[in-house]
């Protein structure tokens, strides 16, 4: 059974010829449903969250500037999007998501957002296409609510996960874990408690034996209670704005790896799904499902 949060508002139209594949929000469950690989059961469509929650990881006046709509035309060109009250409702929903789906992988092993992974939000701005972090707003509500002691974050989208990095600065109980390629954006990177700059082209092999090599260790050391993962499928050669060499297969190879592990050590795991530009959708879609199928075969 799989857990996966949706609303409609995800697929959030933006004005005509924005370069942003808003479409994929759209097409993953369809896609989800079609194949079988979820059911309608398995949706949940994610209320408003409780602004305690967001107000525990970002900075207040910054989000009121949201809700309000009065932030900075130039923080609002950072982020990429223009600031509208549907896309601020959006961004609530996906970190409500999040939020619900600690308390089902916590229950059932593991959980979906069909979105999020909002990972370049810091906490008191937004960029690249994210206003709100998702997943360190379920990493502070899990340590908040006393639900875990550590909790580990393994970002694998292409980007490094900078404003996740900043929010969890100082904080011993959320351990930041980054692979991302080096000469990619933020170009300015952030220090994550564990970074993995990755040289242009990295391909499959290279690829996961880095990751076998690293997250059996971390998680032997960190012993996180509760993880997220970040399951951007930005790192395949064909896509747009990463630059590493993966493929298909070797992005669903790095999905089972991540996630066998969980399984096998029952850590419950909480998934985003991050970046894809790959500029065909079927490409992006497909790799997308993988990690979807990946999670029904194990669990
Ligand atoms: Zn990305």
């Amino acid at each position: 059974m799989l857990l996966i949060a949706y609303h409609p508002i995800y697929k959030h139209p933006l004005p005509e010829g924005h370069r942003f594949p808003m479409i994929k929000y759209e097409l993953l469950p369809q896609q989800l449903l079609h194949e079988g690989t979820a059911n309608p059961a398995d949706f949940y469509e994610p209320g408003l969250p409780d602004m305690g929650n967001i107000l525990a990881v970002h900075d207040k006046n910054y989000v009121d500037e949201l809700l309000n709509l009065t932030l900075d035309p130039r923080a609002v060109r950072k982020i990429g999007f223009p600031l509208s009250a549907e896309l601020v409702e959006r961004e609530l929903r996906i970190a409500q998501g999040t939020i619900w789906g600690v308390h089902q992988a916590m229950q059932h092993g593991i959980a979906f957002n069909i979105a999020g992974g909002t990972h370049h939000a810091y906490s008191d701005r937004g960029e690249a296409f994210c206003l709100l972090n998702d997943q360190a707003i379920g990493a502070q509500y899990l340590v908040n609510n006393k639900l875990a002691k550590k909790v580990l974050i393994v970002d694998l989208d292409v980007h490094q996960g900078n404003g996740t990095a900043e929010i969890f600065t100082g904080n011993d109980a959320v351990f930041t874990f980054s692979m991302h390629g080096k000469t990619n954006y933020p170009f300015k990177k952030e220090l994550s408690d564990l970074d993995i700059a990755l040289p242009d082209n990295t391909g499959d092999e290279e690829y996961l034996s880095i990751l076998r090599e690293t997250l059996p260790k971390l998680i032997d050391e960190q012993k996180p209670d509760f993880i997220f993962y970040l399951s951007g499928v930005d790192i395949l050669a064909s896509d747009k704005l990463g630059k590493l060499g993966c493929s298909i297969n070797g992005c669903k190879q790095r999905d089972e790896f991540v996630l066998s592990l969980c399984y096998k050590l029952s850590i419950p795991v909480q998934c985003s799904m991050g970046g894809g530009y790959s500029p065909d959708i079927k490409v992006i879609i497909e790799a997308h499902t993988n990690t979807y199928r990946v999670a029904r075969d194990l669990y």
